[in-house]
């Protein structure tokens, strides 16, 4: 009986500063999940991740969100595509802006049903085994996997966590960035479309608040432009770096140059050519 109440009542009694404090970092693990991996990794190719961090963020994606990256990746590359027109899954200016604010996750749920969009758009994105097997095929075994290890690690408070998390991507991301994004805020760049950055100091939504920024250079690894602006996922990046986990290939529409990858090269092909050019002058 006792152990059954120790279960019910989970692993870890906190006081309620200590629940909120938790659940903010799985929540922000998420957010940098969706901003480093899906966005500026897999959708626009703007930094290279080691292998082991790539497949972190998605394992994480798929247990707090059900996001299937080629979904999620072919969706946000059509909405570059495709911007303010009626062709663009999520404008505001088109559909009006409660509809994305308030159901921006519905609009998702539709365009991810759509065959051609994935098609068209979906390319270079995970096909392996635990992808076809796992992630896609099961894509809402994740976040009830989740649900059970909040339970057990904080009893019934962790529903409400779980419920947070559950929630944590419809309102900020597809809420808040693509309702808000396109519609409120300041503009660095006279852009085609209507993105306005949100705040100066994108924190809570992984920089992704500096919405403008992002489309006027969408291949960009760092998302702020302004000396007073802040992107924190461009932090994080630069972190990774440090550890040679992440690579940055483009920064502000400059190509960045790999100098390890080249020093490799000329290694690699400085005995041939030195050979040739013997070979030449010796016949
Ligand atoms: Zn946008
Ligand atoms: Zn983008």
């Amino acid at each position: 009986m006792d152990q059954l109440l120790e279960f019910l009542t989970g692993v870890y009694h906190l006081s309620w500063w200590g629940y909120v404090a938790v659940t903010f970092v799985l929540t922000h693990i998420t957010i940098a999940s969706v901003t480093i991996y899906l966005h500026r990794h897999q959708a626009h190719r703007a930094i290279e991740l080691h292998p082991k961090v790539s497949h972190f963020f998605r394992f994480w994606l798929w247990l707090t969100t059900g996001i299937v990256t080629k979904e999620w990746v072919a969706i946000h590359r059509k909405h570059h595509a495709k911007v303010e027109t009626v062709n663009d899954p999520h404008s505001p200016q088109v559909l009006g802006f409660w509809k994305v604010f308030l159901s921006g996750s519905e609009l998702y749920r539709k365009e991810a049903l759509n065959t051609t969009t994935l098609e068209n758009y979906g390319e270079n994105t995970p096909v392996d085994w635990i992808e076809r097997n796992l992630y896609s095929r099961h894509s809402y075994l994740g976040i009830g996997i989740m649900l059970v290890i909040d339970f057990a690690l904080f009893g019934p408070i962790g529903i409400t966590m779980w419920a947070v998390q559950m929630a944590w991507i419809p309102v900020t991301a597809a809420g808040i960035i693509n309702g808000v994004g396109h519609y409120l805020g300041y503009r660095n760049s006279e852009t085609k479309d209507t993105s306005r950055n949100v705040l100066p100091w994108g924190f809570f939504i992984g920089g992704e608040e500096l919405h403008n920024n992002h489309h006027r250079f969408w291949n960009s690894a760092k998302l702020s432009i302004r000396r007073y602006e802040f992107d924190v996922g461009w932090l994080y990046i630069r972190i990774l770096e440090i550890f040679a986990l992440a690579r940055v290939k483009y920064l502000h529409g400059r190509k960045i140059v790999d100098w390890v990858r080249v020093k490799k090269l000329r290694y690699l092909y400085f005995p041939i050519i030195v050979k040739y050019q013997f070979g030449v002058g010796g016949s």
